[in-house]
């Protein structure tokens, strides 16, 4: 060996971001090969330590390629170098992690198939050509196959598979794309496809088979990443129409699987936001206006202006749509509302009443994870269901916590949250916890994640509703410190923390309801505060809830309280309604609305849509929570400038309320003069709209500060959330919407962790 060069230059690097389980390290012991540097590099607690020697430039470039170059699944946030005397050093070796290290960093989320592994799945001559389960250390599935740490094969669900000797050389090479790839597999060693029941037996290429199904309009059930779903053409009439009356009492829209960005535009309108969201390696569901002349069956998303779209993310989704002639439904594979499945024996006894047929695999599912959900608002991302491609990867906290926190959520999109330090794990998209396997799939998640990212909860927040089922699944923690956290204001403080902020802020939050500081069912809701601490600043007028739980199914319940509040007792049954709701229903219910009797009060903004829907002749039950709002922002005529008018007024404690009897009013008065329920939907948008954005403008004022934060499920609603921020910021006002962070229940559990966080 010779001496070192003079001029030779050796520097230590700290790479902090997400850099483990990336493909981190041979991407830097390749580019050290390239440079010819010598040195080391591993894995911390803290991300990647790594030190390099070599010729100056060559080391310049080096640490400028660090973060330029980096793999696609990683992201660098923080570079720090320090410079140390050269040792001599020319090789460069990949060495063993510290011991006890931050085992969590290691999982990442599920990701689609990479260009390479596509590549190779549709090269005749590549020994995984045609292989449904190709993937490489850039690519593939993550957290929904891990059972444990440290993420290695034997705590994986690829463990059964025993790597054959190509498999191995390629996991062993540093130089290779596969190095250290946990689920790496090929046909001769890996999971296999077989297609179950349909004409024929098992066929030979299963995947083929099960296309070729699908082009006859079968319906399919397909194992996928993180559940099974239900397959079908999405233009074949009867197969969708089919799909629709197997899976009983289901209104919700399915969602579609196009092959390709091409494919997808010609379902939806897409915006190059769009497009970046359905490219994304989360391979999230977007929802995006309806193409004119889409050719899609009626029955796929009845009385939307929407569909639900998403691209292949799994390479058994590349063959599937390449082979099945056209975009897919592909929703998730379940009766009405249980949870998918996701267990094969469970799978195949819940859904052979629905499938013709079943193509499954046998690298078992560890964790059910639902597909995410997202839309584009103001051109900026919105997520609605936080799940499959984005979990689990952490999130910041505005305040570090001083200990190791969990977060229960609510209860119906339910969620939960982890956090140590400034980092935040919020769990995969739940459901509703009221039933049964998805309770025990809350109360097994939070399990899995205390060993995934080494928490053990010291302090345990939860949501103020004493019926929630997480509420008591907190009160049943033992040895913690509990925090309880008001509804809204878990949902202002989501917001603020997903922007890295702690405070002050107004916020107007409106949703379904939420357990009030007073007890009652909140839900319309105008705060100042922080993460500390917030003040009911005003909200929507309080009228009666006919039926509690009832009124959120039947609308029409709503429009009747409204009318009660608006217009006195014994409201005249409205035209709109007068074929579908008996008069002596009506009666009976507009007594609840006046005496109070089985009828609590409530500020929800829902409910108050649910009203105006039912008012709009759009229906009167509902099948979900927000089914009717939904539609009433499908009808909105853009083009309308009207708006009716939702005055403030102040009320006896200083709160002011938003008095929208003038607006039922006004609505009544529109019906009477036969104007068409599109109008009537815009004016509407436009009036909470503005008052929301009046009312946040006085907040503001008063508590000094110059930004509103609008959150709570009903922000769901583009138009709402488009109008109001827009008037908030003509007003002067800088405004924090939902991003990543889901603004509906699915937010919840993070903005306790945040709250729990900041109170020490
Ligand atoms: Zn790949
Ligand atoms: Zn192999
Ligand atoms: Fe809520």
């Amino acid at each position: 060996m010779s001496a070192a060069p003079v001029a030779a230059r050796r520097i230590s690097a700290r790479v902090e971001g997400v850099v483990q389980g990336v493909g981190f390290r041979p991407f830097v012991f390749r580019l050290a090969e390239e440079l010819a540097l010598g040195g080391f590099v591993r894995n911390d607690t803290r991300g990647v330590v790594l030190e390099v020697e070599g010729e100056p430039g060559a080391v310049e470039r080096f640490l400028a390629a660090l973060a330029e170059r980096a793999p696609p699944l990683a992201r660098v946030e923080r570079v720090t170098v320090r410079e140390l005397a050269p040792e001599g050093a020319r090789d460069f070796a990949i060495a063993h992690s510290d011991a006890g290290g931050a085992p969590g960093a290691l999982v990442s989320a599920d990701s689609a198939t990479c260009a390479d592994c596509l590549a190779e799945l549709h090269d005749p001559a590549d020994r995984r050509y045609r292989y449904p389960f190709v993937n490489c250390t850039n690519c593939g599935p993550r957290f929904t196959i891990v059972r444990g740490v440290p993420y290695d094969r034997p705590l994986t669900t690829m463990a059964g598979f025993a790597m054959c000797p190509a498999c191995q050389a390629e996991y062993d090479d540093p130089r290779d794309r596969r190095f250290h790839a946990q689920p790496n597999a090929c046909p001769a060693c890996g999971p296999r496809a077989r297609l179950l029941g349909g004409a024929g037996g098992e066929s030979v290429d299963a995947v083929a088979g099960a296309a070729a199904l699908l082009r006859d309009g079968a319906i399919v059930a397909v194992k996928g990443l993180g559940g099974y779903h239900l397959a079908c053409r999405a233009d074949h009439e009867e197969a969708v129409a089919a799909l629709r009356s197997r899976k009983h009492r289901e209104d919700r829209p399915f969602a579609l699987m196009a092959r390709d960005l091409a494919g997808g535009r010609e379902l939806v309108e897409l915006t190059p936001a769009h497009e970046e969201l359905l490219t994304s390696p989360a391979r999230p569901i977007v929802l995006a206006a309806r193409r004119a002349g889409a050719r899609v069956a009626g029955a796929v998303a009845p009385g939307l202006g929407e569909l639900g779209v998403m691209l292949p993310y799994s390479p058994l989704h590349h063959l599937l749509l390449a082979g099945a002639g056209g975009p897919l439904v592909l929703t998730s594979g379940n009766v009405s509302d249980e949870p998918i499945a996701f267990r094969d024996e469970d799978a195949l006894e819940r859904l052979a009443p629905i499938a013709d047929a079943f193509l499954v695999h046998d690298r078992p599912i560890h964790t059910r994870t639902d597909d995410s959900v997202a839309r584009v608002a103001a051109g900026r991302p919105l997520v609605l269901r936080r799940s499959r491609g984005l979990v689990p990867e952490a999130l910041a906290l505005p305040v570090a916590c001083a200990r190791p926190l969990l977060a229960c959520g609510a209860e119906l999109k339910s969620t939960f949250c982890l956090a140590k330090g400034a980092r935040a794990w919020l769990g995969h998209h739940i459901g509703d916890l009221r039933n049964a396997d998805t309770l025990a799939s809350f109360t097994e998640g939070i399990a899995h994640f205390e060993a995934l990212f080494a928490v053990a909860p010291e302090v345990v927040a939860h949501d103020l509703h004493p019926e929630y089922l997480s509420t008591a699944y907190a009160l049943e923690r033992e040895g913690v410190r509990l925090v309880g956290v008001q509804h809204h204001h878990a949902h202002l403080a989501a917001c603020l923390a997903e922007h890295g902020q702690a405070g002050p802020a107004v916020g107007a939050i409106y949703d379904g309801t939420g357990h009030g500081s007073d007890g009652t069912a909140w839900g319309g809701e105008l705060l100042a505060g922080d993460l500390r601490g917030f003040e009911r600043a005003g909200h929507l007028l309080a009228v009666r809830l006919p039926g509690g739980d009832r009124a959120v199914r039947e609308p029409w319940r709503m429009a009747c309280a409204w009318l009660v509040a608006a217009c006195g007792p014994e409201p005249a049954l409205p035209r709109m309604l007068a074929g579908a709701i008996p008069p002596e229903r009506w009666e009976a219910v507009a007594r609840m609305a006046e005496t109070g009797f089985a009828a609590p009060l409530t500020t929800s903004m829902g409910r108050l849509f649910d009203a105006v829907a039912a008012l709009c002749g759009l229906r009167t039950t509902v099948s979900y929570e927000g089914q009717a709002a939904i539609e009433l922002e499908a009808l909105a005529d853009a083009t309308e400038p009207g708006a009716y008018a939702l005055p403030l007024e102040d009320a006896p404690d200083g709160a002011f309320v938003l008095d929208a009897r003038v607006t039922i009013r006004e609505v009544l008065a529109d019906l009477e003069r036969g104007a068409t329920p599109a109008v009537m939907s815009a004016r509407f948008h436009r009036a909470v709209a503005g008052a929301t954005a009046g009312a946040c403008a006085r907040a503001a004022e008063a508590a000094g500060t110059d930004r509103a934060v609008l959150s709570g499920g009903v922000f769901q609603n583009r138009l709402l959330l488009e109008r109001t921020a827009a008037e908030l910021e003509a007003s002067g006002l800088s405004v924090l919407a939902p991003e990543r962070v889901p603004p509906n229940d699915g937010g919840i559990a993070y903005g306790q962790a945040a709250i729990a966080a900041a109170s020490g």
